[in-house]
């Protein structure tokens, strides 16, 4: 099903692969005949990106425009969301056509217990239609040039732009940012986006005692530890960056192991990639289950502790 009127579609490259990801998910979903895409190509301020984009939105009238939720994206896009008078679909882990043609995108709702579906209008108030992906979520293209395939595929360089003088920071990053503070973010000590092994720890975890020992566990693996929103809330010592799931990172592991995790969608959006998925949840009808391939109905501390004793 092809959408109605979705005729060129503009993504933002952030100098990261999330663009490319993102590339490749709108071709299978729009085509390629008769869908034009454009890429912004614009890794510089949070302001002079913003004011770009709303010129380039101006002057190619796209249907939609695509941002990787990483912190510039999920800054400007709100931000010229408001400048157009448009709406904003946030983190979505899908984007589709209906039955009906329509433009849909996915995010998870209702505590991360379901995933909604959002639809855009068609009318002018719903164009162009924003939407922002975290990075991984959707598979990176294998051959990065596939992009020259593409029949209606163009880039635009913001450098380009400047140097053509359509470029004027003075004046068109007002209204924009202002940086007044800047805070060091607590960084983990294994990275878990490029780990092969993730252990993951969720609030069923019960305290910070049982978290140190995932993480003791993750290391011995040769892996990386990871949390939810849940157990990061917690303050057992997660660090914000090794949070899984849509405000968090997604991940691509061989093999990701969750303890106590209930299986929220807003924590699963961000595993799908995983090749091997294994569940240790002292509920036997938890959800996690049902996008696992291994489950063990156990106290997660017991196993954590069985499996520290097999690696000593
Ligand atoms: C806008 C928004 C964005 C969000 N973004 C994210 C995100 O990026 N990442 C994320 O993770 N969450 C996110 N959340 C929160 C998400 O919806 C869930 O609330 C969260 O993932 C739940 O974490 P949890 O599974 O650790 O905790 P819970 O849902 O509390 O689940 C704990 C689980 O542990 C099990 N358990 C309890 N005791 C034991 C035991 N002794 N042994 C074994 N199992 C046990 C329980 O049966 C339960 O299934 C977001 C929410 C919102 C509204």
């Amino acid at each position: 099903m092809k959408a109605k009127d979705i005729r060129k579609v503009l993504i933002l490259d952030q100098g990261n692969p999330v663009a490319g990801q993102l590339l490749q998910k709108a071709t299978e979903v729009f085509g390629t005949d008769g869908v034009q895409y454009v890429m912004l190509k614009a890794h510089r301020t949070h302001n002079l990106v913003l004011a770009m984009m709303d010129e380039t939105v101006r002057e190619e009238a796209p249907e939609l425009v695509l941002l990787g939720a990483t912190a510039l994206g999920e800054e400007v896009a709100p931000a010229l969301g408001v400048r157009l008078g448009t709406g904003v679909a946030a983190h979505c882990v899908d984007i589709k056509v209906n039955e009906e043609g329509r433009l849909t995108c996915m995010i998870p709702a209702i505590g991360g217990r379901a995933v909604g579906e959002i639809f855009i209008p068609e009318a002018e108030a719903g164009r162009p239609a924003i939407a922002t992906v975290k990075p991984g979520i959707f598979p990176q293209p294998e051959d990065a040039a596939f992009a020259e395939e593409i029949p209606g595929y163009k880039v635009i360089d913001i450098d380009t732009m400047a140097a053509d003088g359509k470029l004027d920071p003075g004046e068109k990053v007002q209204g924009g940012f202002r940086m007044t503070e800047i805070v060091p973010r607590e960084r983990s000590a294994g990275s878990i986006t490029g780990a092969d092994i993730i252990v993951c720890g969720g609030y069923g975890l019960g305290s910070e005692g049982v978290w140190r020992k995932l993480e003791m566990l993750a290391q011995r693996l040769g892996g990386a530890a990871a949390c939810t929103r849940a157990a990061l809330d917690a303050e057992w010592g997660c660090a914000e960056d090794s949070m899984i799931g849509t405000s968090g990172k997604a991940v691509r592991p061989k093999v990701y192991i969750g303890f106590g995790i209930s299986g929220a969608a807003h924590h699963l959006c961000g595993i799908t990639g995983a090749d091997t998925i294994i569940s240790i949840n002292n509920d036997k009808d938890a959800e996690v289950f049902a996008a696992s391939d291994y489950k063990g109905v156990f106290d997660a501390e017991q196993i954590i502790d069985a499996l520290l004793e097999m690696t000593e």
